[in-house]
């Protein structure tokens, strides 16, 4: 197995984040270079461009030479070699360059010299080099000496004499200056032609080809790229390039407008994704709803180098969800309706209309079920039938109507007596019927009881304006199981109780139990 996926690789440079030179500093040194080669160059090529210090050197010392061999000569000549030593001091002073002087006749007699032997290197026939010259002496034409001069070194030794020239001075303060101004237009210059911030054609044209609107920015947040669709959204397209994104001013006020930081800043400081900002956009096609995302572009050291910005248009998915939400929520509002209606409809099925007691055939299923659910449990029924005493009369008294609302006062008033899974019906006309759920007999005549002295007492209150009319009702009770275990049969026997109640003064109850010829 390979270990090189497990490590890759990393370029020398990434280890010295802080040595990573920008791209207009190398092009800076590169152009600096290339200027101190063309000057090298020409001065090769055509010569003169850079002045030649030895050879400078050289012509002075010559002529310095000749200078002081003319003066030893006439010197010599009018007052012998005893002024010698003071004209050599002249001159070394004059000369700072000069160490030392010899006056040398051929037959090896040394007329005057200063310094000399220390310096003097050269050997006897040698030609002359730039620290040792010598130069012919002649009288008449003919040569009878030589002067002999030791020059300090014509060229600096050690690499700080030699920075010190101000031929390299020059030369540095040239490269720097250069390097300097290079640098300056470059940067300038770099937001289109820095290698790292232009982007290829080909990437331009692919992001072209998108409908959403894509910003490259660098890490000054500068737009370096602007794709179709995002230039589009203002109308406005290539302007883009090099400005500041805060700038965008349409863009940064709705972003503002929320209170937060822009997301590009995030992404650029986080080195993280933000995704998912919603923004109302005034754009050249009116106000848009759009989605914004920014993703940090990193290099190989995980440094974010600039930042990918997208503007997804998403208006017309908006007005569609809205649209869609609208009609679920109508959907609901019928949905609503229907379960209303419905409910109602189950209550006109299953109630009487005047007084909202059950309806015979709701009675019928739901005594069923209660009566079952008894047996299993082994829980006792007791069945109730009730019947408004002389009801005709208050029908004819109070009219139909005033007869309908003490129906009404009747059901509430028996009603009120019914604990939960007891049942309540209206069995047609002024009659009534109830099932108790869990009842003895004792209980069912207590109850019962109870009920006909509430009603006696306040059932004639319902007719308004009528005060002190007196309403009362009879009672006919059977136990279920007892004597009948079909619900129809029991019924009729607590209707037969009932009758027996009217045949008895009314206004009273009795179960079938009481009636005469029962034994119970
Ligand atoms: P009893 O004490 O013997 O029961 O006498 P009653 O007058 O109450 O009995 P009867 O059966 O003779 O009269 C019942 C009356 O109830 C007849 C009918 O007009 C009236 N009635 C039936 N249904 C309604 C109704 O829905 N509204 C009104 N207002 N009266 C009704
Ligand atoms: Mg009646
Ligand atoms: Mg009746």
């Amino acid at each position: 197995m390979s270990t090189s996926l497990a490590t890759p690789r990393r370029h020398w440079r990434s280890f010295l984040p802080g040595l990573t030179a920008g791209p207009a500093t190398r092009v800076a040194l590169g152009l600096v270079a290339l200027m101190v080669m063309l000057v090298l160059l020409v001065d090769m090529l055509v010569g003169g461009v850079i002045p030649d210090a030895a050879e400078r050197a050289k012509r002075e010392r010559k002529l310095t030479m000749q200078m002081l061999a003319s003066q030893v000569v006439s010197e010599l000549q009018s007052r012998g070699p005893a002024q010698l030593q003071q004209r050599f001091a002249l001159a070394m002073q004059k000369h700072p360059e000069i160490q030392s002087v010899a006056v040398l006749a051929y037959d090896g007699y040394t007329i005057a010299s200063a310094d000399h032997a220390s310096h003097w290197r050269l050997a006897p026939d040698a030609p002359s080099t730039l620290e040792n010259m010598r130069s012919v002496l002649s009288a008449d034409g003919k040569p009878w000496g030589e002067l002999q001069l030791s020059f300090a070194p014509a060229m600096p030794s050690g690499l700080l004499a030699w920075l010190r020239q101000p031929l390299v001075l020059g030369f540095m303060a040239l490269a720097l200056l250069g390097f300097g101004a290079f640098h300056l237009y470059l940067r300038r210059a770099m937001v289109y032609l820095d290698p790292s911030r232009v982007v290829p054609d080909r990437v331009r044209a692919a992001l072209d080809t998108l409908t959403e609107g894509v910003l490259i920015l660098d890490t000054d947040q500068k737009v370096m790229l602007s794709n179709r669709a995002f230039g589009a959204m203002r109308g406005n397209d290539a302007a883009l390039t090099g400005q500041q994104v805060d700038r965008l001013t349409w863009l940064t006020d709705a972003i503002q407008a929320q209170g937060i930081a822009p997301p590009w800043q995030l992404a650029l400081q986080h080195n993280q994704p933000q995704v998912g900002l919603n923004l109302q956009l005034a754009t050249h096609a009116g106000m848009r709803h759009t989605v914004l995302n920014c993703s940090p572009i990193s290099d190989d050291g995980k440094q974010a180098r600039g930042c990918l910005l997208t503007l997804s248009d998403v208006t017309e998915l908006h007005e569609r969800t809205e649209r869609l939400r609208l009609a679920m929520a109508e959907l609901e509002a019928s949905r609503e309706e229907i379960r209303l209606k419905n409910e109602e409809l189950v209550v006109l099925a299953t109630r009487d209309p005047l007084t909202g007691c059950l309806n015979r055939r709701a009675f019928a299923a739901e005594s069923a079920a209660m009566i079952a659910a008894a047996a299993r449990d082994n829980q006792i029924l007791c069945c109730v039938m009730c019947d408004i005493d002389h009801f005709k009369r208050v029908n004819d008294t109070y009219g139909h109507a005033g007869g309908d609302v003490v129906l009404q006062a009747a059901a509430k008033a028996l009603g009120s007596a019914l604990r939960a899974g007891d049942l309540l019906a209206r069995f047609g006309g002024e009659e009534f019927c109830l099932l108790l759920a869990n009842t003895s007999l004792a209980q069912a005549r207590e109850i019962t009881e109870r009920l006909r002295a509430n009603i006696e007492a306040h059932l004639g209150q319902a007719l308004r304006g009528h005060e002190g009319v007196r309403i009362t009702m009879s009672f006919g009770i059977e136990q279920l199981g007892v004597r009948k275990s079909d619900i129809d049969a029991v019924i009729d026997l607590a209707d037969q109780a009932l009758y027996y109640s009217k045949q008895n003064g009314r206004n009273r109850v009795t179960a079938y139990e009481d009636l005469p010829g029962q034994d119970g």
